[in-house]
């Protein structure tokens, strides 16, 4: 019987970080070895020059203009949005909501289904690892309400305790917030089983999807939550944009959010109608050529392929964790097995700040800090981390150059 080994296609590393201007600069007198995507991943030309063309030749406002530049502008934005739905698979257009982030994202959130929903003695159940986006607007929402936070505990690899999950999940549990993957840590939580529990017991599910969007595929029918956040910026494309996900029979039930223009259909002084879904939550003038350059940077990741991305990046992943545990004194903060393309690490006697600084020196771009997300450094009894956070660009070399720059650092810093 023939084997029939089905044909991959060339993963091109060096043909991609061709198409990166930024990834061709010299950072004090070396090569750019750019390691914080997990903060915000560099653009390729594609969406450098999407957003550019909207901005020669077709900006001005959207949706009220029955002129030709304010139609080019309303097709580009909306033509934007129909790429976000494909890219996630969400069933309608009515379903994506444009936002400056997932923080503003989650704040949407928070501040209609939260505010409608929760009553006093009502819990809102996140994990120990969030970021402090997915942590404070509830902490917020919880305050105004007179309603309870609720944490679930996580392993000392990161691993977030699910059984200990399903015992906090009670008859006062209104909302579940979660985060796919940690910024701190990389763990990826097996969110669809997350859900499912919440969905069986009629709580909404709201999912931080700002670390997982960039790293692979994303089917918001297949995860069944209500709600699914992510940024622009993470994913190659423009700061300022982002998006929500809501499920279109909860957006509906929803009270409007911010109001003004646009999200309107008629205003009097005495009574005021909303604008359908999707532009209900959308009030005033939104970030147009922010989502043209997100749209780019979706057509743009669906050539490259999310599969692809994955199998680069968990190849990257396994070998900068061989590689970084061969340095003395180096701990990796985060070993869950399922991890996303990122190491966050701890050196002996070595503050991250000062490793930081070295390392920019010569040109490694890492990022050291809280990385936003406190309670996780409390947890491990760090005061941060320096953590190098890979993209589909990167490469087995740039871990090479990361590991040597850290050897002479560390020794340099000792
Ligand atoms: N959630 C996670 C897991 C993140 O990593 C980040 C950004 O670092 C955010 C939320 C906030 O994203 P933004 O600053 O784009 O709103």
């Amino acid at each position: 019987m023939a084997l029939i080994v089905p044909l991959r296609r060339e993963y091109d590393v060096l043909g991609l970080r061709g198409q990166f201007p930024a990834l061709q600069r010299r950072i004090n007198g070396r090569a750019l070895t750019y390691l914080d995507n997990g903060a915000s991943a560099q653009q390729p030309a594609a969406v450098i020059e999407a957003v550019s063309d909207y901005s020669r030749n077709h900006h001005s406002n959207v949706h009220r203009g029955v002129h030709t530049l304010s139609q080019e502008a309303t097709a580009l934005f909306e033509g934007a949005r129909g790429k976000v739905r494909g890219f996630i698979n969400a069933a309608s257009d009515r379903e994506i909501v444009f936002v400056r982030g997932t923080t503003e994202a989650i704040n949407l959130v928070a501040g209609t289904l939260g505010r409608s929903r929760l009553q006093p003695g009502d819990e809102v159940v996140i994990s120990w690892l969030e970021h402090h986006a997915n942590i404070v607007p509830w902490q917020m929402l919880c305050e105004q309400a007179g309603a309870q936070l609720r944490v679930v505990p996580m392993d000392r690899r990161g691993v977030v305790d699910f059984d200990a999950y399903r015992a906090l999940l009670g008859p006062r549990t209104k909302i579940v917030a979660l985060a796919h993957v940690s910024n701190a840590l990389g763990t990826v939580l097996p969110i669809r089983e997350f859900i499912a529990e919440a969905r069986a017991r009629g709580i909404a599910t709201v999912v931080d999807g700002a670390q997982a969007v960039p790293h692979q595929r994303i089917d918001v029918q297949a995860l069944g939550c209500d709600f699914y956040a992510f940024s622009g910026h993470k994913m190659y494309g423009p700061t300022g944009i982002g998006v929500l996900y809501a499920r279109e029979a909860v957006l509906a039930t929803l009270p409007p959010w911010q109001g003004g223009g646009d999200m309107i259909l008629t205003v009097s002084f005495t009574r005021t109608t909303w604008n359908s879904l999707p532009w209900r939550f959308e009030a005033g003038t939104p970030n147009i050529a922010g989502a043209v350059g997100l749209g780019a940077a979706i057509d743009w990741l669906g050539q490259v392929g999310m599969e692809a991305i994955a199998a680069h990046e968990a190849d990257l992943l396994a070998f900068a964790t061989e590689r970084l545990a061969t340095i003395p004194g180096l701990t990796i903060i985060g070993t869950a097995p399922d991890k996303a393309s990122l190491v966050s690490f701890t050196v002996d006697g070595v503050h991250p700040h000062d490793l930081g600084t070295v390392l920019d020196a010569e040109g490694v771009a890492v990022r050291t800090g809280h990385h936003c997300a406190m309670p996780v450094m409390e947890f491990f009894d760090v005061p941060a981390t320096t953590r190098a956070s890979f993209a589909l660009y990167n490469t087995r070399a740039e871990i090479e150059i990361l590991h040597a720059a850290l050897t002479r650092a560390i020794g340099m810093l000792r």
